[in-house]
């Protein structure tokens, strides 16, 4: 007789047969330019943690200071009594930095999408989504009973194609990731937004890879294209560049209040924690006083990748401080990962179904707290192992 959990043991094990099987390493330090993983010292050049605020004496100092004062949790959903005059303070300063009339404060970016696109899209209405949108702008769209149009990846022409073809529905809301982070390439948004405003249909845009990262101070990428008020609906996170974790959406007085009465995760899962807000809180005034975090991590980025090239390395085509070193077969990039680890340096493999068989990659992720010499560490060993195993 087969056992109730049959299905789940052969899936681990189809899993583990084609090589797909992720063994999760554990980080036993806090998050900065070096990590602990299980025992070893190595330098982390895989987490979104851009600006090196993962561990800022700054946030954590907030942090604590609000555990004092608010203790650690919110007590409830934020419409019953969770509500603390810190998540309406984050809310002000998140508005002001993206130059919006208010932003909503969520429990994480994955929460952004799920609060927003089913309270805007009902069953006579259409969506169209970039095809390599994030997972959680997918499970947005599926929580809906909206007709959806997947345009190819960044092609404005063929979104307006659909957009033509389905003109005669009434409400339609394009959405797309700002920056894709498999890539590093971003949204072609100036476009989006004229095709949008031709068929008068709603902008949203995902930015959880833009914001700390792109536009002035890192405000994103509607501040990057200098599309500020043409936009709809921005959709952040506070887990990657803000080195915290949260999530929020900026918008109009009106959209703010609408999800503020009726969004779900707003009004069914509990808010987000006081040392958390109070660590966000002072990413935000950090990066409103100066940009050079923001700097740093560009000059980085820019150095990492022209000496990467020079290397003989392919770094894809991203236009971000996300840097895919392509390597081809799964294989090859497990391989690399694992002896890049051996050297000391924490990168993992990127492979199918994350990304399209034939275009496994290591995906380095830059940021502001790695050192040139660090950098400088990165290279050697990537030139060393890129030998090693053939690719340069
Ligand atoms: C990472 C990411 C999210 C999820 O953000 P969390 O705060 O970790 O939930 C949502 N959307 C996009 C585009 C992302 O890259």
């Amino acid at each position: 007789m087969m056992g109730k959990y049959t299905f789940i043991e052969q899936t681990l094990e189809d899993l583990r047969k084609q090589g797909l099987y992720n063994t999760i390493r554990t980080i036993e330090s806090s998050v900065g330019a070096w990590v602990i993983v299980e025992g070893k010292r190595v330098l982390n050049m895989c987490s979104n943690n851009y600006l090196g605020f993962a561990n800022d004496k700054r946030l954590c100092t907030a942090a604590k200071d609000a555990i004092d004062r608010y203790g650690v949790g919110p007590g409830a959903v934020r419409s019953i009594a969770g509500t603390m005059s810190l998540h309406i303070e984050l809310e002000k300063k998140l508005a002001a930095f993206k130059g919006t009339e208010a932003a909503l404060s969520v429990q994480s970016g994955l929460n952004t999408n799920l609060a927003t696109i089913p309270l805007l899209m009902g069953k006579e209405d259409i969506i169209f989504t970039d095809e390599l949108n994030h997972a959680s702008i997918i499970d947005g769209c599926r929580l809906t009973k909206a007709k959806r149009a997947i345009f190819p990846h960044r092609d404005v022409d063929g979104l307006r194609a659909l957009l033509k073809e389905n003109q005669d529905i009434a409400k339609k809301l394009i959405v797309t990731d700002g920056v894709f982070s498999m890539d590093g390439d971003l949204a072609p948004l100036p476009g989006i937004v004229e095709a949008a405003e031709q068929y008068g249909a709603i902008v949203m845009v995902d930015d959880a890879h833009g914001e700390g990262v792109l536009g002035s101070h890192g405000r994103g990428i509607v501040d990057h294209y200098g599309l500020h008020g043409r936009v709809d609906i921005e959709a952040g996170t506070m887990s990657k560049a803000f080195g915290v974790v949260g999530g929020y959406v900026a918008g109009s007085s009106e959209l703010v209040e609408y999800l503020r009465q009726r969004a779900r995760p707003f009004l069914f899962s509990s808010a987000a924690t006081p040392p958390d807000v109070a660590a966000c809180i002072a990413a935000v005034d950090i990066l409103q006083e100066t940009d050079a975090p923001v700097k740093k991590l560009w000059e980085n980025a820019e150095y990492f990748k022209s000496e990467m090239n020079n290397l003989g390395f392919d770094t894809g085509h991203s236009e971000t401080p996300i840097t895919p070193v392509m390597l081809g077969e799964a294989k090859t990039a497990w391989d690399f990962s694992k002896r890049l680890f051996d050297e000391e340096i924490f990168a993992t493999a990127i492979a199918f179904p994350t990304v399209p068989k034939g275009k496994a990659r290591i995906r380095v992720m830059l940021s502001a707290a790695h050192s040139k010499d660090d950098l400088d560490f990165a290279l050697g060993k990537f030139a060393k192992v890129g030998r090693e195993l053939g690719v340069i």
